[in-house]
């Protein structure tokens, strides 16, 4: 990605203060709040940022803001190959199988997220870690079948669950994936066949309450094949454009509907 995100060179817990934690929260606060009303009076309120803060810091490594700077924090972000350790997915005549594409893209997605200084945690389907999930972000990564369905087939999908606790952080998030995915790669969104496999996703109902998640299927292996096997380094940067929109608070516009 082009710009460095403020979340960069962890550190360890040193014994601070509860003080001095609040002071690093305030400071942040301020500074987010008084960005994020300039930018986006109107999409999310004060209290959804309030909210997405306390969640961003609830699975950080919390720092000595005298000694660092306050935007040097460690945030948790969860990636799920799809299928990984569990099945094939989706198998195509060539050969190659949906599984094998997915853990390739989350891979990448870890190395990139992991050097601009978060704690990535690359997952296997039914990882037993996501039992009560705790991060900023889980994001699970698909690819559509391999079946020839015509010219139509073609583009992302992109859903969050329908029951998640708190639905304009989850909105959020679907809303900076459907952006900064569509503007990296160029792939269009596939409008009205996300499924109940998509929005009753098994992880959502697995993970911590206060974990904002969502399920991307990156392309289809028919009509995409060829940008989803030969550039996986840029469907990656793709959904890492659309992650740093959600952790760095970043403006995007609403997401009209997904399914009509
Ligand atoms: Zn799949």
């Amino acid at each position: 990605m082009e710009s460095p995100p403020p979340f960069s060179s962890p550190r360890r817990r040193n014994g601070l203060g509860t003080g001095r934690i609040l002071q690093t929260t305030f400071s942040v606060a301020i500074v987010l709040a008084t960005l994020f009303t300039c930018i986006t009076p109107s999409f999310f309120s004060l209290f959804d940022l309030r909210q997405l803060l306390a969640r961003i810091q609830n699975s950080e490594v919390v720092v000595d803001s005298q000694a660092v700077p306050t935007s040097q924090r460690m945030v948790r972000i969860g990636i799920v190959a799809g299928h990984w350790g569990n099945d094939s997915g989706s198998v195509c005549d060539n050969g190659t199988t949906e599984v094998e594409v997915n853990l390739s893209i989350a891979s990448l997605v870890q190395q990139k997220l992991t050097a601009q200084g978060f704690q990535v945690d690359l997952l296997q389907e039914f990882d037993p870690r996501l039992d009560g999930y705790q991060a900023a972000v889980l994001l699970s990564i698909h690819n559509d079948s391999c079946a020839d369905y015509g010219t139509e087939a073609t583009g992302f999908k992109v859903a969050a669950a329908v029951g998640s606790r708190d639905q304009n952080l989850t909105a959020r998030l679907v809303a900076c994936l459907y952006d900064r995915y569509q503007r990296v790669t160029g792939l269009p969104f596939h409008t009205g066949s996300i499924t109940l496999d998509m929005t009753e996703y098994h992880a959502f109902d697995e993970i911590g309450p206060n974990t904002s998640a969502a399920i991307i299927e990156t392309g289809f292996l028919n009509m995409d094949f060829e940008i989803l096997t030969q550039r996986p380094d840029l469907i990656a940067d793709g959904i890492v454009a659309g992650i740093l929109c959600y952790v760095n608070v970043e403006s995007v516009e609403a997401t009209p509907p997904l399914n009509p």
